[in-house]
């Protein structure tokens, strides 16, 4: 499998946030150097939004021969964790990306931002606040009034500084004041109404570990981050248009290198949720099997399904990158995958709800070994064996002891085409005492073999099935999405985001029946089961003594569908 090959990702589609480049690059801005990062917080696993953030960051990097780097934004010692930057590391790297030895913390630059805090005091733009919380809250005003300068804006420069580093040296408790800059309190950018810069919060940090009481806010420490690293394009998503002035005037203040911020829309998928706190609680509260859920929008959840990372970055790439906010369906992205499934994934045979055939012109205990093709797409990939043999299994859908109008497949006295086999006729339907069907009794055409010249002969179906002899039982775990409205952020009153959970995303299905050549199959690898979709080797629940599969995708395209609607 070649899933980290890189050059397999298309060309990325001119953007806008291109033309900006370009534009730098003609005028010389950053020395001709190109220079992105990504920059999680490690407050969670990474999502399919995510997703979109690396391939476009990355993916400028690479088209212009530039670099980018991970940089970890970890300002919030309660809410991050070593496990969540071990599992973005490992998404990043299954998405195909590499940063090389450029593995950043904001938390390595700690000092640094210490001492820039204190040079903002020294300039007089920045001071000790000792408002509470709702007092600061009350004034800093409102969207359409001013706000009102803190009693304690007009502190002396050196005590100023001699209570931040005694805020610094542990001299205070929790929440008693904050280092705020001191800007405009009348600015219609509430971001500019002297921000706080530093908190006090006693709190075991997991680089840092309990050497700071006081930590810098997200906004001081982001901008800052980026100018360390001379990053040149600093890309985030639309909310954070209203904190560029902030940024800007930071590291004017401060003298620094500046990058140029370009903000873009997030993206929206629809029956999801793409935050992080949502995803948090579906974990802690049990809704899901934790992060790599299946059904989750996670990178880890994706992968586990059966994603591969050329469908992820593929789905990023046709999304594209935009000014304006938009939710992009679900369809696409299980077109994304179904697309490279359909060239890259081996055919196999199951048969998730079973009912038994008996051919009876078959003789008992004879095996007959029949030729398939792995990929119709890519003869490379070759021919495999399936044994034929007096009992089979075929879906129980698949026959209607009175047909319906419109239904061509197995009733009796009729005849279908077996897969890679015979043309078989139902002769008689066997049922038990309350009249269930358990066995039909069929002849088979020995005539009519699949690949020979007597293949000519036309029936209206032809049907998968396996060998009742030589099958294995497997289970297999069908998927819906995880809420059943499109936009599950969208609840009544006293309801909660949860109430719209879908109680059938999961189906699990046990003793279906799979071909012999499955058997062999590992950890992660995909098949496409003919007819019925594609399917993956659950990773953590799967064992040789009980195989577990995961449907990735049914075979529907319903975005085409959509796309030719619009069209
Ligand atoms: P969440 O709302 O899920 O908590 P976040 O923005 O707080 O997301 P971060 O870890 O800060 O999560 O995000 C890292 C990077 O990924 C940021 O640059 C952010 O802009 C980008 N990003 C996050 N969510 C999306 C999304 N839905 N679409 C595109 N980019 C995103
Ligand atoms: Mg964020």
């Amino acid at each position: 499998m070649s899933e980290s090959n890189i050059s397999e990702t298309p060309k990325v589609a001119s953007n806008f946030i291109k033309v900006i480049i370009n534009d730098d690059l003609k005028t010389n801005k950053y020395d001709g150097r190109v220079h992105t990062r990504f920059p999680p917080e490690p407050n969670g696993y990474l999502h399919i939004g995510h997703a979109k953030s690396i391939c476009l960051n990355f993916g400028l990097a690479k088209e212009y021969a530039g670099l980018c780097n991970l940089r970890f934004d970890d300002t919030n010692p309660t809410k991050e964790d070593v496990e969540y930057v071990d599992s973005i590391k490992e998404d990043v790297r299954w998405l195909g990306f590499d940063w090389e030895d450029r593995e950043y913390f904001a938390s390595d630059y700690f000092d640094r931002l210490y001492e820039l805090a204190e040079q903002l005091i020294l300039k007089g733009k920045a001071f000790v606040c000792e408002l509470t919380q709702d007092q600061m809250r009350q004034y800093r005003g409102t969207l359409t009034e001013p706000g009102i300068n803190s009693p304690f804006r007009d502190r002396t420069i050196d005590e100023n500084l001699e209570l931040f580093r005694k805020m610094k040296n542990g001299d205070f408790p929790d929440g008693a004041m904050v280092l705020r800059a001191k800007i405009d309190m009348s600015s219609p950018n509430v971001n500019m109404r002297d921000p706080i810069i530093y908190r006090i919060r006693r709190d075991h940090h997991h680089r840092t570990g309990d050497k700071w009481c006081i930590y810098p806010m997200y906004d001081f420490t982001h901008c800052i981050s980026d100018s360390i690293e001379f990053i040149t394009h600093s890309l985030c998503t639309l909310e954070f248009e209203n904190n560029r002035p902030l940024y800007d005037w930071f590291l004017i203040e401060l003298g620094l290198y500046r990058p140029q911020q370009i903000e873009f829309a997030r993206l929206n998928l629809n029956f999801t949720v793409l935050s992080k706190r949502k995803l948090l609680k579906l974990v802690e509260d049990n809704f899901v099997d934790g992060w790599d859920d299946p059904r989750m929008p996670t990178i880890t959840g994706l992968r586990r399904r059966g994603y591969t990372p050329e469908a992820v970055r593929n789905f990023a790439e046709m999304v594209g990158v935009a000014k304006a906010d938009s939710i992009v369906d679900m369809g696409m992205l299980e077109f994304s995958v179904r697309k490279h499934l359909n060239s890259t994934a081996n055919r196999a045979m199951a048969v998730l709800n079973p009912v038994k055939i008996v051919i009876t012109n078959f003789p008992e205990g004879q095996k007959e070994i029949l030729e398939a093709v792995n990929n119709p797409e890519d003869e490379s990939k070759g021919v495999r064996n399936i044994p034929f043999t007096r009992e089979i299994f075929i879906e129980r859908e698949d026959f209607m002891e009175e047909p319906q109008k419109k239904f061509f497949r197995l009733s009796p006295g009729r005849e279908v085409r077996l897969r890679y086999a015979y043309i078989i006729m139902c002769n008689e339907v066997i049922k038990d005492e309350h009249g269930n069907i358990t066995e039909l009794h069929c002849t088979y055409d020995a005539e009519t073999k699949s690949g020979t010249s007597s293949e000519t002969r036309k029936v209206k179906a032809t049907l998968h099935w396996v060998s009742a002899s030589e099958c294995f039982d497997a289970e297999v775990r069908l998927y819906d999405n995880l809420f059943m409205k499109e936009n599950p952020n969208s609840v009544e009153d006293g309801k909660e985001f949860t109430d719209n959970l879908n109680p059938d995303s999961l189906k699990i299905i046990s003793n279906c029946k799979l071909e012999p050549s499955l058997r062999d199959s590992n950890s992660g690898d995909r098949f496409q089961f003919e007819r019925l979709g594609y399917f993956c080797v659950d990773s953590k629940h799967s064992t040789l003594d009980h195989p577990v599969f995961n449907r990735i995708v049914t075979l529907k395209d319903t975005w085409t569908k959509i796309q030719a609607k619009e069209a």
